[in-house]
């Protein structure tokens, strides 16, 4: 018995099927012959066994692909973090309405290998990020600039100062490590 799917509402990083079953649309990724959705919305299979996920909010059209953004990372998944959208820089004081969801999906935080997101990025921590794909919403940490601006300590909340390459708690002495941006602690632009 096969379960209807057109309908299903899904959030980044969900399942969504297997390559067997259907070949990756809009909005969604194939790893390993597994299909994730890549953004909120709802799942959607043509004719053809396409699976889609379609936005179930209307993107703001004040974004567009290489408009920079800046989020706070919400929730972060084996594959993708899952980024809501607070402003685009150069137009800060122009609030995006909508509760925006966007994903940063693991091949897209840094030039280089990523062994696990956990290790670039944590919940609650404000990034800087490039639009790469306007429709699908996903960002792009790769260059200098971008990645974490500001984070907080994972155990006593705060915030965190950088030294080199990481990441310290000034206060309990903790070391994290992070895709940082060459802006961090310099405020929001
Ligand atoms: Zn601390």
């Amino acid at each position: 018995m096969e379960k209807d799917k057109n309908e299903t509402i899904v959030i980044p990083g969900d399942f969504v099927g297997t390559s067997e079953e259907f070949t990756a649309g809009n909005g969604v990724c194939a790893e390993e012959g597994n299909l994730f959705a890549l953004q909120i919305g709802e799942v959607s299979v043509n004719e053809q066994r396409e699976i889609s996920v379609l936005p179930a909010v209307e993107t703001p059209p004040v974004i567009k692909e290489g408009t920079v953004v800046v989020g706070r990372v919400e929730d972060l998944k084996e594959m993708v973090a899952v980024v809501s959208l607070a402003c685009v820089v150069g137009k800060e004081q122009r609030e995006i309405v909508a509760p925006t969801q966007a994903v940063i999906h693991i091949s897209n935080v840094k030039t280089g290998y990523v062994n696990e997101l956990q290790q670039e990025f944590g919940v609650l921590d404000l990034v800087k990020a490039k639009v790469i794909d306007a429709k699908a919403l996903r960002l792009s940490t790769e260059e200098r600039d971008l990645g974490v601006i500001k984070a907080m300590c994972g155990k006593c909340k705060s915030e965190l100062k950088r030294k080199g390459n990481v990441l310290v708690c000034e206060r309990c002495r903790r070391e994290e490590t992070r895709k940082i941006s060459y802006d961090y602690g310099k405020g929001v632009v």
